[in-house]
Order: C-alpha cells, then sequence, then structure tokens
C-alpha cells in the first residue's frame, strides 16, 4: 500500500509513514494511491464470516504484501473483541450498532486498530511514542481506552474543563497509567492550539516522538471500513440495495463508507444526515462549499463547520460532483426533529436511539419515502450508545434509559486530572519535565 498527499500526488509515503505522520508535510491528507478490489467470492459468501474475518480479508487486499498476513491477523485480534451487530426495527429498517466497545462510540473501531498497529510497528522498532490528542469529548475515551497500557506508548489527552459530560470526562480521566487527562481552563480550540504548537516545536520534538491519533489519521478511517460489509453480510439475504445512512459531522465515517464501495461493496446508495451545521448537504445540492464557524446542538459529536475528511470525500469520488451526487443525497435537521425522532422510535419500535442515531434514522426515512415503497433495506449507522447522553434522551423518551455497567462503574470512580491554563509554555513546561 502506498499513499500520497491530496495537494500532491508525488508526496508519497509508506502506511508506516502514514500511520505515524497522520498527515503529509505539505498538509494535505494521505489518500491510498490504488484502491484494489475484494474478490466476488468473499462477496458471495461474507453472509458466513465473522466481523473478524471479514476485518482480516479487506485489510489483507488493502494491505497486500506490506504487512505479512499473519501479523495483521494478530493486530486485529488484538484491536477487536467486539461486534457491530444490525438490529432490524422493521423489514427495511435496520440500524448498526457501532457502540459495543469499550467507550461505547464507533470511535473505538479506529482507536483500537489504530492503537493495535501502532504497537504492532513499534514492537519492531523499538521505539517510543508520545501520543497528544485534544478532544471535544468522544474522541478522548477511544484514544484512552484504545492505548491504555500499551507498552511504549505514552498517552497526553488535553480537555476543555466544564465542557464534556460527565461521562465522557471519566472516560479520559479515570485509567491513570499511561494516560494523562489535562483539564485546560480553556475551550476546545485552545486544546486543539496546544497541541498543533507542540508538533512544530523544536525542542519538543528532538526530545519525544510526538504522534497524532487524530480522525484524519488514515490508520482510523481504514478499520472503519470493515463495519460496512459487515452490516451488508446482516442484511443481504433481503436482496434489496443496501442504503447507509450515516449521522456525520468531519466525515469520516461516511469517507470510510465510501472507500468499502470503492473495494467492491455492494451499496445502493449514501445518506450525510446532519444536524444544523449542514456545510455538506448544502453543497451536495448547490455545488458551493461554504465552511462556517459550528454551532451547538445536542447532537453535539456532530457539530462541525469545517468538516476535516471533506477533501477525502470528494477524491474518492474523483473529485465530481455529479459522481458524489449520484452516490450520497445529504439531509439535515433541527434540534426539536431530532428530539421528535427519538420519541418516535421509541413509541414506533421500542428501540432508543441516540441524538446522533436519530438524525442518520431522519435521513434514511427521507430518502426511502422519495423511492417506491420497499425498494431498498436501510442501515442507519447507530454511532453512540443513547446512555452516553442521558439528558437528551431521557427526556424525550419519557422515561429513564438504562445505564450499561461499564459506564455506571465509570461514574463512581475518582477523577484525575491536572489543571492546567492555557499557555504553550506551561504545556510545554509539562511535558519536558
Ligand atoms: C464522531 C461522531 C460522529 C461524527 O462522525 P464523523 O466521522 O466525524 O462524521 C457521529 N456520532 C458520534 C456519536 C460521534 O462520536
Amino acid at each position: 500500500m502506498i499513499l500520497s498527499s491530496t495537494k500532491n500526488g508525488n508526496l508519497k509515503a509508506s502506511f508506516e509513514e502514514a500511520l505515524f505522520r497522520s498527515l503529509p508535510a505539505d498538509n494535505g491528507l494521505y489518500m491510498p494511491d490504488y484502491i484494489p478490489k475484494v474478490s466476488n467470492v468473499f462477496i458471495d459468501t461474507i453472509q458466513d464470516r465473522t466481523f473478524n474475518e471479514i476485518a482480516l480479508e479487506v485489510s489483507k487486499t488493502l494491505f497486500g504484501d506490506t504487512i505479512p498476513a499473519s501479523d495483521i491477523a494478530k493486530v486485529i485480534e488484538r484491536a477487536f473483541d467486539f461486534d457491530a451487530p444490525t438490529v432490524a426495527l422493521d423489514d427495511h429498517t435496520h440500524v448498526l450498532e457501532l457502540f459495543h466497545g469499550p467507550s461505547m462510540a464507533f470511535k473505538d473501531f479506529g482507536a483500537r486498530f489504530m492503537a493495535s498497529i501502532m504497537s504492532y510497528f513499534l514492537e519492531k522498532s523499538q521505539k517510543e511514542i508520545h501520543i497528544l490528542v485534544a478532544t471535544s469529548g468522544d474522541t478522548g475515551g477511544a484514544v484512552a481506552q484504545g492505548f491504555f497500557n500499551l507498552p511504549n506508548i505514552k498517552v497526553t489527552i488535553l480537555y476543555p474543563s466544564g465542557k464534556v459530560s460527565d461521562i465522557q470526562e471519566k472516560q479520559l480521566t479515570t485509567l491513570g497509567h499511561n494516560v494523562t487527562a489535562l483539564e485546560l481552563s480553556g475551550t476546545f480550540d485552545d486544546c486543539q492550539a496546544l497541541v498543533k504548537q507542540a508538533f512544530l516545536d523544536q525542542e519538543l520534538n528532538q526530545k519525544f516522538n510526538l504522534a497524532s491519533a487524530n480522525s484524519i489519521n488514515i490508520a482510523r478511517l481504514i478499520p472503519q471500513s470493515f463495519y460496512y460489509f459487515r452490516a451488508y453480510a446482516q442484511v443481504k439475504e433481503r436482496g434489496l440495495p443496501v442504503v447507509f445512512s450515516v449521522p456525520s459531522g468531519n466525515f469520516g465515517n461516511l469517507s470510510a463508507g465510501v472507500l468499502a464501495q470503492r473495494m467492491g461493496l455492494p451499496v445502493g446508495h449514501f445518506i450525510a444526515a446532519t444536524n444544523q451545521n449542514d456545510v455538506v448537504p448544502r453543497y451536495l445540492t448547490s455545488g458551493n462549499y461554504e465552511p462556517l464557524p459550528s454551532v451547538e446542538t445536542i447532537s453535539n459529536a456532530m457539530d462541525v463547520g469545517s468538516p476535516s475528511n471533506f477533501v477525502r470525500l470528494n477524491r474518492f469520488f474523483g473529485d465530481e460532483l455529479t459522481n458524489i451526487q449520484a452516490n450520497v443525497t445529504g439531509y439535515s435537521y433541527t434540534d426539536t426533529q431530532t428530539r421528535n425522532a427519538i420519541q418516535q422510535i421509541a413509541q414506533k419500535y421500542a428501540y432508543v436511539a441516540c441524538p446522533h442515531t436519530a438524525v442518520g434514522y431522519l435521513g434514511l426515512k427521507a430518502f426511502q419515502s422519495t423511492q417506491q415503497p420497499g425498494q431498498s433495506v436501510g442501515v442507519c449507522l447507530a454511532t453512540a450508545h443513547p446512555a452516553k447522553f442521558l439528558n437528551v434522551v431521557d427526556k424525550a423518551v419519557g422515561y429513564s434509559t438504562p445505564v450499561p455497567s461499564r459506564l455506571k462503574e465509570l461514574l463512581d470512580k475518582p477523577k484525575k486530572s491536572i489543571p492546567m491554563d492555557t499557555h504553550f509554555s506551561t504545556f510545554k513546561a509539562y511535558l519536558l519535565g
């Protein structure tokens, strides 16, 4: 597998380089030069395979002989001890539950795979790395859990004090060992600015091998394609075109679905479902891309005004507007519509959806209403467990959502964080000391 920058096709990198560098020097995004196809036999027999068997086949196809197959198998076994099951709401509506990993959001798939494959390369090189990550909520929890206790890896997470939910904060601050949480008296943007400055600081880079675990790392995108194949395997027997509805913010998740399609997964159509941060749905209608400052909503993991994977999404479609429009339809929803959808899904199907999933459900129903009835089987990606958003969800459904023991135990654990101001000198002194 060879990758190159979206800004300059001559700026090449091996997978290992792209993994540890995250971004090419010209600030583009890494894309695979060539996207190989899975075999017809694989698609024909996919319904008989487990998640990890599917992950292995897709990885072997992508990595070719860059990584020995037996090593890829070990990387996958270490990463995934959880599945991505589909639940049928009715004959034409399924949810793909992506919240059965340690932090109970889909970001576990990317974080666990990235941690596992980084460890694999570090075992061989005997290097030590220091991961810095700024989080507004869900990414930090998945990265903390994913890299917890791995040898040769130190993790420092920066989060804005008072601006993440209780459960999210506990996911960052209760692990200890190689994971340290810095609680900043500032905003998410302040956290991100400090991380960016650290990557540019000569002294820090001489002393440490700094790495980033943000969502534009290609190693987070690849494993997210696995569950599109897994979903297809579970709904394939219905014999209808599969429509995937993807609740979206930075558009990494949808890009991974398009990667799966490019590798040969039969996909009928994609829905890009957003909250009021609707730059991509507007782009899909008008052809004009106008990033804006983000606005706060109840589906806060999708509050993104300038999606970091937009360039990648377009590139997968050859930067042709008509090509992307033929495959992706955008819909956006207000918080009121989202709350009503949570209530409606609970009443109609006795199923509790998180706010992000509810946005995806609305997009799926809107698209299916443009088709003849029964023309497709819809799969809405359920991106987080509803108990991560109790304040919103309980009010909408009118009863208390059961909290899984994994999250309940967390709330009783003591928080350990290091309070910090937003000056770079403070942060740097901390890292050096
Ligand atoms: C991160 C996140 C999203 C958005 O995913 P993107 O890949 O950024 O589009 C949606 N829902 C939840 C719960 C998330 O944590």
